[in-house]
């Protein structure tokens, strides 16, 4: 039985002709019940016929994930554990900011798949092992599941503001799932979220960063963490297969949008990547990209690695200065109840 979550609104259209003899219409009704009202039943459906709902009700599912646990940070930021039909387990993470008014905003941060193959040697999810893929529905589930935790239903007025693939699994390992999931998102009658309110991180895969930058449905970042290629060979060896060069030639060639960067994430791990001399190395690459920054202060997990000191980080970023490269560095949320950057695992013993 065909998951609708699984369909694209044009799919649908084809699907409700082929198989209920329906119009095709209707599948903007339907994608809006599914996307934005969050049915999970098709007799909520109350603007499609009772005689379509329950020929959708013998036909198709709506599998929503168990939610198996929410942990509540002391900083708010809310981290879920997701249970598909065949046992598979996915965390995703509501993190709380500010705006300038005053008014919280959520960015949800996404998994793309079940573990990780990339396997880098400072972060948990690489270092639990894959074990799958997920599906376009599945990946769009977390977003339905996060929506339904805050009561975000109105596409008017999101709650979640902005999307980023920073959760488990490597997006680019799954890009065929990651673009549908990416076209839904788009979609008006589906979530409804622009290209510029999703980011998807990757530790760069050649072949997926050609498909993405074509499909021009998100913003990208891509997580280097090195300076040279022989640092990331040692941090990052299945990444670093991509040589720094190409790889930087890869993104040359990265269509942007308008006023569109691509922004860079930089890892500092202590006495590995973090000296003043190493920032300068780095500033010479970002610059051949005309590239942001973003600077990660290594959050602890079961590696070999530890954080640096704030003075050793504030060198780092006078270093960066010098080369009139201002970089954010990005506050760690969620770390009481490991759900910051790199630490996610979903676990089974704590579960
Ligand atoms: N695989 C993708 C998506 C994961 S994004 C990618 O590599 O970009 C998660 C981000 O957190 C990545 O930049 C990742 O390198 C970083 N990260 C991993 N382990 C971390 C840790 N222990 N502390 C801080 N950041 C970490």
């Amino acid at each position: 039985m065909p998951s609708l979550l699984e369909f694209t609104q044009t799919e649908l259209a084809q699907w409700l002709e082929d198989e209920l003899g329906e119009k095709r219409f209707r599948s903007q009704q339907i994608f809006q019940w599914l996307w934005q009202k969050l049915a999970r039943d098709f007799a909520q459906m109350s603007n499609v016929s009772q005689q379509t709902r329950q020929l959708l009700a013998e036909k198709a599912s709506i599998p929503w994930p168990k939610l198996v646990t929410v942990q509540k940070s002391q900083d708010a930021t809310t981290k879920f554990l997701l249970e598909f039909s065949d046992g598979a387990r996915v965390e995703t993470v509501l993190i709380p900011s500010e705006d300038h008014t005053g008014r919280i905003r959520w960015t949800q941060c996404l998994s793309s798949q079940i573990g990780c193959p990339m396997a880098c040697t400072f972060c948990a999810t690489g270092q639990s092992g894959f074990t799958r893929n997920m599906t376009a529905g599945e990946i769009l589930s977390q977003v339905l599941i996060g929506r339904d935790y805050l009561g975000d239903t109105r596409p008017d007025h999101p709650i979640v503001r902005n999307l980023v693939f920073m959760g488990m699994g490597e997006p680019l390992m799954n890009t065929q799932a990651l673009l549908k999931a990416l076209a839904i998102l788009n979609d008006p009658h589906g979530l409804a979220f622009s290209p510029r309110r999703i980011t998807v991180s990757t530790c760069g895969i050649k072949d997926g960063l050609e498909k993405l930058g074509q499909a021009g449905l998100s913003f990208l970042a891509v997580s280097l963490h090195a300076p040279n290629q022989a640092i990331r060979e040692k941090i990052m060896p299945r990444a670093a297969k991509l040589p720094l060069k190409e790889l930087l030639t890869a993104l040359r060639n990265y269509p942007l949008k308008n006023r569109e960067h691509i922004t860079f994430e930089y890892l500092l791990l202590r006495d590995v990547n973090d000296s003043p001399a190493q920032a300068h190395e780095l500033a010479k690459i970002v610059h051949s990209v005309h590239g942001k920054l973003n600077l990660i202060v290594y959050n602890a997990t079961n590696g070999p690695y530890q954080a640096p000191s704030p003075e050793r980080v504030l060198a780092f970023e006078k270093a960066l200065w010098s080369h009139h490269l201002t970089a954010i560095v990005r506050q760690s949320k969620g770390q009481d109840i490991d759900a910051a950057c790199g630490q996610l695992k979903a676990r089974f013993d704590n579960g």
